[in-house]
């Protein structure tokens, strides 16, 4: 396997990925690994996990670097994507006793009822590279935490990241067995849905989720997604800083060249402040700077995967044959890297890709709207629900407007974000289950219920 620096095009290092006789007895050691890695006390495992994060602090610079160098993100948000990992660890730390410990329902002389919270065993993770320190620890920090072992896909395109992550949770103290990571693209995915494992989480496209999904259900075993996302946004025509939320939501919209899951993918701009903000959008992102990822200042670097350009000009390229203005960008930039100019389209609507089709690049499409309801129709008009925000003055405006719309999370005031304290869930065809907060700590679970009586 060829990993390749996408901000150059040069090769980073050649790989060999893991073929199925090793996948096979990398399953068969994590079976006998998970056996031991349970008698592991959960205070010792916690403090396994806490060393982990200290070593990722240690080693943030060196890290950054690995992840800037195969991912193309600018290497401050490198930084940033590993603190954040650390903060939603340390949630994870604080809160890991609380539920994965016995809770007693009843404690009688006569009757004793109690809920236990066993490892599911020895689980399957395949990941994207979008975020593979933050969508990584969301599923292999609890699994371990609980006493699972972990299979660890990285993306292809993050394979040199999660070889560090297997180094580090090693040196931290998992158990070798507990942990292992499994080096390839596609093909090695596929083979691992052919192994007994015992649960199977997924963080990636639609496409690949309803694969998986399908592919792993005869097993009836857990099966959780976290997919892609058209995630909408409205600024509702109450702002009173209509520069400071121009530029938060064009943050919103491009924050990793608008690579993330919960990145803002289409805006909805009441008329009565909609030319306002749009002038203001724009000045707010003609002052980023684009370049190379290591560069000083870099706020866009260069997008992680090649093929990304071609459907990012077609879905500018058919808004603007069907009637949409690009008021910036639109093309990709000739260069060995995979570099895209950041774009906005006005004049778009909900017939156009650029407003259904998840873009996951610096492309954004701003529609004007009359009123709340309209907004509302359109929010909703969308096979994803991951997230959606609404800016407004009035929190219960937002209120009103979010619990309307069908999507795992409701942003007032905000965007593109994710806290570990509550549960991150895409509905329809952004997933099923959850992470983080206490259903992504018991996601890698199973109960058992005990009744006793004595
Ligand atoms: P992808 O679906 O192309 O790949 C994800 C992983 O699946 C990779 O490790 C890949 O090697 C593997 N894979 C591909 N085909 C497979 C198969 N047939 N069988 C088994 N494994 C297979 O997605 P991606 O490009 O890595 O990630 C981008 C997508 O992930 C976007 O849609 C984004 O929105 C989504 N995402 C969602 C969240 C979330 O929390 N909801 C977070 C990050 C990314």
């Amino acid at each position: 396997m060829r990993i390749v620096n996408p901000a150059t095009g040069a090769l980073l290092k050649s790989i060999r990925e893991d073929i199925d006789s090793r996948l096979t007895d990398k399953f068969l050691f994590l079976r006998v690994g998970q056996a031991q890695w349970v008698k592991t006390s959960l205070a010792d495992r916690i403090k396994i996990i806490a060393k982990f994060s200290e070593l990722l602090e240690k080693h943030i610079e060196k890290l950054a670097g690995i992840l800037t160098s195969e991912t193309g993100k600018p290497l401050q948000q490198s930084r940033n994507e590993i603190n954040g990992a650390r903060t939603r660890i340390q949630w994870m730390l604080d809160n890991a006793e609380k539920y994965l410990s016995d809770e007693w329902v009843t404690n009688t002389e006569n009757l004793k009822e109690k809920i236990s919270y066993e490892p599911l065993g020895v689980i399957c993770n395949i990941s994207a590279w979008n975020y593979p320190y933050l969508v990584g620890v969301n599923v292999f920090i609890p699994a371990l935490l609980a006493g699972n072992a972990v299979l660890y896909k990285p993306s292809e395109y993050a394979t040199l990241t999660g070889l560090e992550i297997e180094k580090l949770l090693a040196r931290a103290g998992v158990n070798e067995n507990a942990f292992r990571v499994a080096i390839g693209g596609k093909e090695v995915g596929d083979f691992m849905l052919k192994l007994k494992c015992d649960g199977y989480f997924f963080t990636g496209s639609y496409k690949t989720g309803k694969y998986i999904y399908e592919k792993v259900a005869a097993k009836m075993v857990p099966c959780q997604l976290e997919l892609g996302g058209k995630d909408p946004l409205y600024v509702a025509d109450d702002i009173t800083d209509i520069a400071a939320v121009a530029a938060a939501t064009a943050d919103g919209a491009f924050y990793n060249n608008g690579q993330s899951c919960c990145a803002v993918e289409r805006i909805y701009v009441h008329e009565n402040v909609y030319d306002e903000y749009v002038a203001a959008f724009v000045k707010e992102v003609r002052s980023w700077k684009l370049g190379f990822p290591t560069d000083d200042g870099v706020y866009f670097g260069a997008l992680t995967r090649p093929e990304q350009l071609e459907i990012l000009e077609n879905q500018v390229n058919e808004a603007r044959a069907k009637g949409a203005t690009l008021l910036l960008g639109g093309k990709r930039i000739v260069h060995d890297g995979n570099y895209f100019e950041p774009t906005i389209l006005t004049d778009v609507d909900n017939k156009m890709k650029i407003m259904q089709e998840e873009s996951f690049g610096p492309v954004i499409g701003i529609m004007k709207v009359k009123t709340d309801k309209e907004a509302i129709t359109l929010m909703n008009d969308t096979e994803y629900g991951l997230t959606a925000s609404v800016y407004s003055s009035s929190q219960e405006r937002a209120e009103t407007i979010l619990s309307q719309i069908n999507s795992g999370t409701g942003y007032w005031n905000c965007c593109d974000r994710v806290t570990a304290g509550l549960p991150w869930a895409g509905r329809k065809h952004s997933g099923i289950g959850a992470t983080l907060s206490h259903q992504g700590i018991r996601a890698f679970t199973k109960t058992k219920s005990w009744q006793m009586k004595g």
